[in-house]
């Protein structure tokens, strides 16, 4: 028998644990982009996720672990190696304490919260993913993010289960700690919310998931934005001059100002296309490549970096490229 054929022996004989090869990654990126991961693996419980990891990391072939592929753009050869995901989605809770799994639905833990009256995820609907990314890039959106009601994370280091306070996470805007060790995996988080009337939450999050679904229409194979905005206090004095003031929000430059400025709007290459109403705002038509869409990407850093010196910086993450931090 080949190692590989003895890998995928012992994964699929965990419980729980489901193995394909040569799984189209396209399928499972929002982007609809990607090439074959040489083996996929779906783990539905902790300690299925922690066998089929330590099977990864053993094994010698490489290992990545993606959430519900929203952010990621992986490359058109696919991944050479094991691409895992933790499916496990069970949501509690205790009061004002929220816990959930990593493979839960955000939206599943926003929607949970609004109708047991909590107040602190209802800004955050409509952002599409699985909590664990979530905490990873510590999303958020209308001057909110999910660090603000983090209380503890849990996370498998590679070998045994550890357990960070909101402040060992090490939050920034869409940054954690997490993101500089690839390979510590968040397994449930456990969140402090306060509690408020349902109606009043409902109400929030109805009305910006209107604006959302305007902006980032249901089927559009988008990553959301493709680069983060810039804090502006980190800014020259010489760029900050030349930024309008109706532009700025909660202390940034959004990316999308100095991208219009560069003609960003209505950019294509090959299918990959910059919405003509969203400067950072980049999506599939359809045919689209990772090439195309790593080509467009650098080309729109040069333009921004011509014009102003600034290095724009992916918020998407990449997988399957040897430039990545996969
Ligand atoms: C239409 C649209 C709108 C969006 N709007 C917003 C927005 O308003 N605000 C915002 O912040 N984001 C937004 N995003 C980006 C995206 O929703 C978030 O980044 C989300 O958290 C990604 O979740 P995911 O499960 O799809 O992760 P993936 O895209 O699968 O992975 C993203 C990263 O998370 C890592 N990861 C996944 N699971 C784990 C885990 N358990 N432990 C450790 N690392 C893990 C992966 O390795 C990868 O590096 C938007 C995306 C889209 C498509």
């Amino acid at each position: 028998m080949t190692a590989r054929k003895e890998i995928v022996l012992q994964l699929a004989s965990i419980p729980n644990v489901s193995v394909s090869e040569g799984m189209l990654l396209s399928e499972r990126t929002r982007f609809g982009i990607g090439g074959p991961a040489d083996l996929y693996v779906e783990a539905a419980s902790e300690p299925a996720f922690s066998a089929a990891l330590r099977i990864a990391r053993s094994s010698g072939a490489g290992y990545s672990v993606i959430g519900a592929g929203t952010n990621l753009i992986i490359s058109d050869a696919g991944f050479d190696g094991i691409v895992l995901r933790f499916t496990a989605d069970k949501i509690s809770n205790d009061g004002a304490i929220v816990c959930a799994a990593a493979g839960a639905e955000l939206q599943a833990l926003v929607d949970y919260s609004i109708e047991r009256g909590l107040r602190g995820l209802e800004t955050m609907t409509g952002i599409p993913g699985s909590v664990g990314a979530a905490v990873y890039g510590n999303a958020g959106a209308y001057g909110h993010s999910i660090d603000e009601r983090v209380e503890r994370v849990r996370f498998l280091d590679g070998n045994t289960v550890r357990s960070f306070t909101a402040s060992e996470c090490q939050f920034r805007y869409r940054e954690s700690n997490f993101k500089e060790h690839k390979e510590w995996i968040i397994l449930s988080v456990e969140l402090r919310m306060t509690p408020a009337p349902a109606a009043e939450l409902r109400q929030t999050a109805d009305d910006i998931l209107k604006v959302r679904l305007a902006k980032y229409p249901a089927d559009m194979k988008c990553a959301g934005s493709i680069f983060k905005n810039l804090i502006l206090a980190e800014l020259p004095e010489s760029v900050r001059l030349q930024i309008p003031e109706r532009v700025i929000r909660d202390g940034k430059a959004p990316s999308a100002y100095f991208l219009e400025q560069v003609g960003a709007k209505g950019m294509h290459r090959g299918g990959v296309r910059v919405a003509d109403y969203h400067a950072n705002l980049i999506y599939n038509a359809g045919g689209g490549s990772a090439r195309d869409l790593c080509a467009l990407i650098s080309e729109l850093k040069v333009r921004v970096h011509s014009r102003f010196g600034l290095e724009l910086e992916e918020e998407v993450q990449y997988v399957g490229f040897s430039r990545a931090a996969d």
